[in-house]
């Protein structure tokens, strides 16, 4: 395996315009399903594996309808944010909902790799943020009518979001929803309806330059938060739960750790 600086440079060095003819190659138009953007129930396509870091799902469910959001059974919506796009996703639904928004309202501890405390709530160290959901599991930044989706905070959106159902395959990038179903060069395209359809080309070279973007951003993180581990953190928090991402550890809460 390669080190993370090699592999991010590696991804500084993908051309924007390999990546948008292999997109084009595939093909993608977004149907506005909701899939990549709401939970999931046990048997559906959608969300990562437990211990596999994003999940991301466009296409969860081909025969989901709201209804089902109301069973206890869904899995739900998993997707990774960057502490920066915490606060931009949170700035954004502030100013469209005329309100304040917090972190934990944009934000939650990723749940993978987290154990449960004796009250069987999740404790322990984790390494992303992934976005709040609500309680059918979906995004809480999801809305639907009329069977079709929105985003309420679109052009604040994450990377992953922006980027769905494509990946890059370099190490230390995330491969959202599991396993590929189609390829093109180091693009991996992951479950979704949409595969397959047309794309012009400045929609595919604007998809490029986002993949580009979330690759790079993906390792940059990764890096910072290999760099800034402190075990002892877990020590100086309040809660049962440390987050570390790539500007140190944090609260449940995104609240930053003091240092001793
Ligand atoms: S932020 Fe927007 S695009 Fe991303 S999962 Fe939530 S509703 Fe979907």
């Amino acid at each position: 395996m390669q080190s993370l600086e090699s592999e991010l440079a590696a991804a500084r060095d993908l051309d924007v315009a390999d990546l948008a003819d292999a997109i084009e190659s595939i093909g993608f138009e977004c149907t506005r399903c909701g899939g990549c953007c709401t939970g999931y129930a046990p048997g559906e396509p959608g969300g990562a594996p437990p211990g596999e870091g994003v999940d991301e799902t466009e296409e969860a469910a081909p025969d989901r309808d709201s209804d089902d959001r109301d069973s206890d059974d869904r899995e739900p919506h998993t997707a990774t944010v960057f502490p920066d796009e915490v606060r931009r996703v949170a700035d954004a639904a502030a100013d469209r909902f005329d309100g304040s928004y917090d972190w934990r309202d944009v934000a939650r501890p990723m749940p993978f790799g987290l154990d449960a405390d004796g009250d069987g709530e999740p404790a322990g160290e984790t390494f992303e943020w992934a976005l709040a959901t609500d309680d059918c599991g979906d995004c809480t930044f999801y809305e639907e009518s009329d069977g079709r989706g929105a985003c309420t905070v679109h052009d604040a959106r994450p990377l992953i979001c922006r980027t769905y159902p494509f990946s890059v395959a370099l190490d230390g990038t995330s491969q959202p929803m599991g396993e590929a179903v189609d390829e093109s060069g180091v693009v991996r395209a992951h479950e979704c309806e949409g595969l397959g359809r047309d794309i012009s080309r400045e929609d595919a070279e604007e998809l490029a330059a986002a993949l580009k973007e979330r690759a790079v951003r993906e390792l940059e993180e990764a890096i910072g938060v290999r760099d800034g581990y402190d075990p002892s953190a877990s020590d100086r928090v309040d809660g049962d739960i440390v987050v570390f991402d790539s500007e140190g550890p944090k609260e449940a809460d995104g609240t930053p750790v003091d240092g001793d």
